[in-house]
């Protein structure tokens, strides 16, 4: 029986299609139904198509000042961001003058009534100018429609275009209000297929090399791009252009001179390195640098395809050798205990054989907000028997899943830390990492200590409440 109703759903049927159990004797094609509206009546965990774009595709490029047309409510939400660091080292060798300049400012149109009622398109070039004066040293500004916007139809293009003459500075307009789609993955294709129609091919790179590559679907959480680009550097990799993490807005315009584009997120940014393949040649390979095994074997391919393959095993020797013994002392304290993984979407898929293989648990249940069917069909295959698996799983039903699957831990988002911790129960952020990085040999190390750290600490023996699992 693939699919399960939950107790908790008895009132909402339609959400069985969502929840499904795997099992080797079902039709091959059974997924769990996705990428649909959340059913009305569940409390979603989701995030809306302007998150989508901002909060993970744009939100990461450091030199670019975001202005929300929006009332404040989209702006205060759209600064709630993920950790994404990012240096001041500009590809010409200047410094950028504000560090993590990302992550500190997000300015915002702060519409009022009038401004719906009479249009808010006057009021949007007022901000994007005074901000632009706020903050001169910011090489482009990026706008966004939300939901207000979308629906009295402000032209944002129009703004755009107009504003960007008289201030000399790119303004790109990101058209992704929150009902764009049913989750903030629609933001995400927005996003990939705007910076792409109106920036790559725009301007040439200071210099280029025969092992340049765009490394597409990193965004830098908590250091991963600066390991992944330390490796590459030792192999005489050169990255290019990074879409988005620590990047600067010019790297996007020169994307397609890379000569391979490595896809990191699969969800959020295969669209952008599908279209450099389409109009300028540039091949991509998707890649996964999260566990050793995969490490290992995507590093490999990545030595295979520019001949440098000898680079490849150094990095990696190099690495193993240094992680090698404290990973097995984790691994035999880990050995055995639950885990539920529930992201946005990718590592979901990423995530279960390595934590299984690697640092012997066992994986009962995934989840995630806004994974599509490719997503799901890859879960299914890296999950074992009687995992399961649920698409946009409501607070209810994440109870459900505690109290019948017992995981030991959830490695999660800052949305259901709180929940878990309440009923009892250890769980660590997965989106933006406690103690990261989380990417590489290294990177998996530090997911282990903090699994087990989280797992091992003294605090869940001293409830006082009863726990639920
Ligand atoms: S864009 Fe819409 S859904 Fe998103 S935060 Fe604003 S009002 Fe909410």
């Amino acid at each position: 029986m693939p699919f399960k109703l939950f107790e908790v759903d008895r009132e909402i049927p339609d959400r069985e299609k969502h929840i499904y159990v795997k099992s080797s004797s079902d039709p091959e094609g059974d997924i769990p139904l996705c990428n649909t509206k959340t059913i009305p009546g569940c409390m979603t965990e989701r995030g809306c198509a302007f998150a989508g774009a901002k909060g993970v595709i744009t939100g990461a490029i450091k030199d670019a000042l975001h202005v929300i047309h929006s009332p404040v409510g989209c702006t205060a939400y759209g600064y709630g961001t993920k950790r994404y660091p990012t240096s001041q080292d500009m590809p010409d060798g200047s410094r950028f003058p504000i560090e993590n300049f990302n992550l500190k400012y997000i300015t915002g149109t702060d519409l009022k009534e009038s401004d719906v009622v009479f249009g808010g398109m006057d009021k949007l070039k007022r901000c994007i100018i005074e901000a632009v004066k706020e903050f001169p040293e910011a090489n482009a500004v990026y706008i966004y429609a939300t939901c207000t916007t979308g629906l009295i139809g402000d032209d944002m293009d129009a703004v755009a275009r107009e504003v960007s003459n008289e201030i000399g500075k790119d303004v790109v307009s990101i058209n992704a209000p929150g009902f764009a789609g049913p989750t903030q993955s629609k933001g995400h294709q927005v996003a990939n297929h705007t910076l792409f129609e109106t920036l790559v091919g725009t301007a040439e790179p200071p210099e280029t090399t025969g092992y340049d590559v765009n490394l597409i679907g990193e965004y830098n959480i908590d250091g991963d791009l600066w390991v992944l680009k330390k490796y590459f550097e030792e192999m005489g990799i050169n990255v290019l252009s990074t879409f988005t993490g620590d990047c600067c807005h010019d790297e996007i315009k020169w994307m397609h001179r890379a000569r391979l584009s490595l896809v990191r997120c699969q969800r959020s940014a295969t669209y952008i390195a599908r279209l450099l393949e389409e109009k300028y040649n540039v091949p991509y390979m998707k890649v996964d640098f999260f566990g050793i095994r995969y490490c290992r074997e995507n590093l490999m391919a990545i030595g295979d395809y520019f001949g440098i393959p000898e680079r490849a095993e150094k990095v990696i020797n190099d690495r193993l050798e240094k992680i090698e013994p404290e990973l097995e002392y984790l691994k035999e304290k880990l050995r055995g205990k639950k885990v539920w993984v529930f992201s946005g979407g990718p590592k979901n898929w990423h995530l279960p054989e390595p934590l299984e293989e690697e640092l012997g648990m066992e994986v009962v249940a995934v989840s995630t907000m806004f994974e599509h069917e490719d997503g799901y069909e890859k879960i299914k295959k890296r999950v074992r028997e009687e995992t399961v698996i649920v698409d946009d799983p409501n607070s209810l039903e994440m109870e459900e899943i505690i109290e019948n699957y017992k995981p030991d831990i959830i490695l999660s988002g800052i949305k259901e830390k709180y929940l878990a911790h309440k009923l009892g129960v250890p769980c660590i952020l997965i989106h933006s990492y406690e103690n990261g990085p989380y990417i590489g040999f290294e990177g998996f190390l530090n997911l282990a200590r903090d699994i087990h750290a989280s797992i091992y600490n003294p605090v869940w023996e001293m409830l006082e409440f009863e726990k639920v699992v």
